[in-house]
Parts: structure tokens; sequence; C-alpha cells
């Protein structure tokens, strides 16, 4: 029977779609020079789950992911309109990955110095539990399209508790809660309430506020620094989230946690971006930087530390940088300096 390396962490590996296989090896090679705790099993999903095993989401990979309760995941591609269900989606309905952590720093001085926000989104409930139909009309079967969104009191208290815990552990100390409880005076209505009840046991250590989305939308371009960490229903979180990344240097610079009870998936913000995929230009700093937040997960701060230096030596002071922050490396060629960082301190 194989058995793991001693004080190495098995966690499953998924290369994912599009650009996925890229920035993975890119990151499971930086990773390894850092001395990688983890010991990887590849499994599949998204397109990729398809070609392999017939299935978007395969068993072999929802088992493996059961077993580690730890995975970093490459983007998956969810088909647009017609298709297969998101397998993200599914992946954290499966895991019930409640709350999704969304982190960006300034790292290359530009547009926005000093921007240092957290993003926490609820992952599972919303529009995205996705109860969606058609209502035919005559010969048009798509006449009248309804979707249906469902926040539970439970799953808005949790997602507030835990953003409430998660500034106490990081030193935050302000968050915005962002709704359309105008319009959506019930769906959000309810998440701007349950986080309020919450609020009142961080009363004098976390402070709390609210914001209407499209208020909030325009603030982060007007001055990002008032906010400290934003708490979002899960749609809202999704679209603030890019624009946060956007604030940062795009989406080659966001990463991402979703966490359960007992289990947590480490991604970048972006998805399979087809248009650069098999092209060795797409960044893979955002996955680098969600395997930083999965080194912390695991207790190993002192690792991510090292990596984010060197990422942000490799950027600034040997000035590599891939095309979309308007450097000329390949994944490759950033890939290869971050480790020679790593290896020269
Ligand atoms: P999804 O719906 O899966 O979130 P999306 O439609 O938001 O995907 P992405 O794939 O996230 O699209 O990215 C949008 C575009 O941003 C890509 O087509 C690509 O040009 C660019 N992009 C995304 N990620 C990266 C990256 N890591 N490096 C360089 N460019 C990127």
């Amino acid at each position: 029977m194989e058995s793991t390396p001693r004080h190495k962490i098995p966690a499953t590996l998924i290369p994912g779609d599009g650009i996925g296989p890229e920035v993975v090896a890119a990151t499971v090679q930086v990773l390894d020079a850092l001395g990688s705790p983890f010991i990887w099993d590849v499994q599949q999903a998204g397109i990729a789950g398809v070609t392999h095993c017939g299935d978007p989401l395969p068993d072999v990979t929802l088992e493996s992911v059961r077993k580690n309760k730890l995975a970093l995941k490459g983007p998956l591609t969810t088909p647009i309109g017609e298709g297969f269900r998101s397998s993200n989606v599914r992946l954290r309905e499966e895991f019930q990955l409640f709350g999704n952590v969304r982190p960006v720093r300034t790292i290359i001085p530009g547009r926005y110095d000093e921007i240092d926000l957290v993003l926490v989104r609820e992952n599972l409930g919303g529009f995205y539990v996705a109860h969606e139909y058609y209502i035919p009309v005559g010969d048009d079967p798509k006449a009248v399209a309804v979707a249906t969104g469902v926040n539970t009191r439970d799953g808005c208290a949790r997602i507030a508790r835990f953003a409430f815990e998660y500034a106490l552990k990081h030193g935050r100390k302000k968050i915005t809660v962002v709704h359309k409880a105008n319009i959506l005076k019930v769906l959000t209505g309810l998440f701007l309430e349950a986080a309020r009840d919450v609020a009142r046991d961080y009363g004098g250590r976390v402070e709390m506020s609210d914001m209407i989305v499209d208020a909030c939308a325009m603030q982060l371009v007007l001055n990002p620094w008032q906010f400290d960490m934003l708490l979002c229903t899960n749609l809202f979180g999704d679209i603030l989230s890019d624009q946060l990344a956007g604030l940062v240097g795009g989406l080659g610079m966001a990463p991402g946690a979703n966490y359960g009870n007992d289990t947590a998936i480490f991604e970048a913000v972006h998805g399979s971006a087809p248009d650069i995929a098999g092209k060795d230009v797409a960044n893979p700093i955002s996955l680098l930087l969600a395997s930083g937040l999965m080194l912390e997960h695991v207790g190993k701060g002192d690792l991510a530390l090292r990596l984010r230096t060197a990422i942000t030596e490799t950027l600034n002071t040997d000035h590599i940088r891939t095309r979309d922050l308007k450097g000329t490396a390949s994944t490759r060629e950033f890939a290869a300096a971050v480790v020679r960082r790593i290896e020269s301190t």
C-alpha cells in the first residue's frame, strides 16, 4: 500500500481547463522550490473531467477531495447558457464551502497604491442556487425567464459570523455589508438583517456599516481606501471581486479561498481564459497567491511570506512581468524567475 511521506500533507490538485494546467504547473514548480509541504493527488474536473472521465465532476475527484479535505484548483470552464452546471458551484455545494475569501493587495504600485482589502462572499445561496426556468407563451418556449434566489437566515448568519471571526483573526477593523435591500428587500434584506444581528456580538471590536451594491461599485473606484472588508451576497461578491482585482492590476493578481467546516479549496479568482490558453502567456500570480493562502491554512505562514516576497521582488526589483502587466515574460519564464528569487534567499 502507498503511504504518504512523513511530514507531507496530502492535497488534491485539479489542473482544470484553459490556462489552468499552465498556471497550476507554474505554481507547483514554485511550491517545490519553497520545499512544498504538500503531496499532490492529481484529479480532473471541468471540460478536462469530461475528456478524461466523461464527467465534469468525476466521482474519483470528489472522493479525493473528501479524503484530503484540501485542494488547489485551476479554473474550470462553465459553458455559457446551455450545457452542464458549473463544476465550481457543484464543488462548493458538495463540500458546503460556504465562505469565499478574496483578498487583494497592491504589489505593483500603479493607479491605486496601498490597496489592502478582503472580500468575503456568501458562497452557497442567493441566485447561485440557480432555480431558473422558462415559461412558454404561444409558440415561444422561452417567452418568459424566471430566476429565484434563496438566502436562509442561518446561511446569512453563518457567513456573517465567519466574516467577523476572520476580521478578529486578521486584525481587520471594519466590515461593509453589501446588499440591494432597497430593491431585493427580501433576498438581500435578510442578508443585511442577519449581519446586523451578528455584528452586535462584535461591538467595540469590529465595526459594521452597509452600502447598496451600486454605490459600493462607484465608491470602490473613487475611494477604495475607505473599505477594509466587504461582506457580500453570492452574486454581488462575484461581481465586486473582479472589480477588486482591477484595483491591483487585473485578474492575474487575485487569489481566492473557499472554506467549509472541514474542507478548503484554493483557487484563482479568474476563469479559464480560453483566449490565451496554451500560449504560455497567462499570469500565474493569482494561483501562486492562492497557494500562499493554502500554506497559511496549514500553518505554514513562513513559507507564504517567502512566496509573497519572491513574487514582489520578481515583479518590482527584477521587473519580470507577464503580458497582462505590460511585461514580456512567459508563464514559464515568470515561474522560473520566482524560483530563482526563492533559491537566492
Ligand atoms: P469565468 O466566467 O469563468 O469567471 P470570465 O468570463 O470572468 O470567466 P476569465 O477567464 O476569468 O473570464 O478572464 C477574462 C479575461 O481576462 C481572459 O479572457 C483573459 O484575457 C484575462 N485573464 C484572466 N486571467 C488571466 C491571467 N491569469 N493572466 C492573464 N490574463 C488573464
